[in-house]
């Protein structure tokens, strides 16, 4: 039997969210549905629903932070039943044979379903969590460790994989000098993983205002962009830069911050390319890469050290009918650090 579901959908790129009904498929018998207690959301919901990206399909349901309780589960399902708590991140399909997938990195995966503005191996057009319900393969399904709240634990599927999935990859530790740039929904997760690795953690915001909190989350040191010679002072001290910004930002500058071998992993997804000087690589043996979620596996291995370690999103719960309003505070900085949706007044 298909479910009918309430969602909040953005009807063109330009208008506000209105509420509509989408069908969720009959369950398959690997399949779970979830009713959604929270969802998370992140800047690049606003990147897709406004269509600074790909072109999108519309209306469109964004949503990829999922947090709920299983309400049913197929007839194959070995991991879950009803009332577990879990959570769905950015996809929820993937082919399931290329070295990626065999690999548990599902996200490098070049046939994986997003969960929404993406296709489905039927064809269908996917609709993501700015819903109450939402059908998944349970492969792609993840259990929230007791120790978080449903409301905290929505944002580790995209802002929380996002961050410790490049620090895990580059092997932050005890000796590591890492840097955040930009203390949003990713930058806040970032600089408490970071820390809880070990590391020295230095955060370099666009202001001073959120210094006390960045200190609370774990960073050993605070800078602020707005600060004439801030990234000039910093020549030479991390080992590694997690960029977050969404915007763009004076990457040759950031590269000279990096010290002999480091590197510069940008995670925020500017719509613009970005240029910066090749000298600013060659002088020192500097990297710059790229670092995308991160795989089924890892992100049930970051969902337990995040409530081994007491590291959570720290957010602020909004309605249905703050979400467009809530868009713009995004964009603007003005969100500490995540809004998550309470989907019972979707
Ligand atoms: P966010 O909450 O808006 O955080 C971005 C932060 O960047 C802001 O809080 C702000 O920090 C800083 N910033 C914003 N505009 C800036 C500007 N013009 N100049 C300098 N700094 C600026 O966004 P988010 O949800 O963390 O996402 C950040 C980016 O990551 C987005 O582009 C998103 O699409 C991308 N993303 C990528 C992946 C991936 O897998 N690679 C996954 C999720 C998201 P301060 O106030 O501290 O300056
Ligand atoms: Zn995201």
């Amino acid at each position: 039997m298909t479910t009918e579901t309430s969602a909040l959908m953005a009807p063109d790129p330009s208008a506000p969210f209105e509420r509509g009904t989408i069908t969720r498929r009959a369950l398959r018998s690997d399949d779970v549905l979830i009713e959604i207690a929270y969802v998370g959301i992140c800047h690049s919901d606003i990147h897709n629903a406004r269509d600074e990206w790909a072109p999108g399909t519309y209306p469109m349901v964004p949503g990829h932070e999922i947090a709920g309780i299983v309400t049913e589960v197929g007839s194959a399902v070995t991991n879950f039943k009803t009332g577990d708590r879990v959570g769905v991140g950015c996809f929820v399909d993937s082919c399931g044979e290329c070295d990626a997938c065999v690999s548990g990195e599902e996200q490098f995966c070049n046939r994986k379903t997003m969960t929404y503005n993406s296709k489905d191996a039927q064809g269908n057009i996917t609709y993501g969590g700015y819903s109450t319900h939402i059908v998944v393969r349970e492969h792609y399904v993840l259990r929230i460790p007791e120790a978080l709240s449903l409301e905290s634990a929505a944002p580790l599927l995209c802002a929380g994989i996002t961050t410790y999935s490049p620090l895990r990859h580059y092997n932050t530790g005890p000796e590591s000098r890492v840097a955040v740039i930009g203390m949003g929904g990713l930058g806040h997760m970032a600089v408490q993983y970071a820390h809880a690795m070990g590391a020295h953690v230095t955060v370099i915001s666009q202001t001073r205002s959120k210094e006390a909190d960045g200190r609370r989350f774990g960073a050993d040191d605070y800078r602020a962009m707005s600060e004439p010679g801030t990234l000039q002072a910093l020549r030479g001290s991390f080992d590694l830069i997690i960029n977050t910004v969404s915007a763009n930002i004076d990457t040759t500058a950031l590269l000279h911050t990096l010290r002999l071998d480091g590197t510069l992993v940008f995670v925020g997804l500017p719509v613009d390319p970005q240029a910066f000087q090749v000298s600013a690589l060659t002088s020192r043996r500097r990297s710059i890469a790229g670092s995308n979620i991160g795989g089924i596996r890892e992100t049930q291995e970051m969902l337990d050290f995040s409530a081994e370690h007491d590291i959570a999103a720290q957010v602020e719960v909004i309605t249905a009918d703050e979400v467009t309003e809530a868009f713009d505070r995004v964009v603007d900085s003005d969100v500490r650090y995540r809004f998550v949706i309470d989907a019972a007044t979707i």
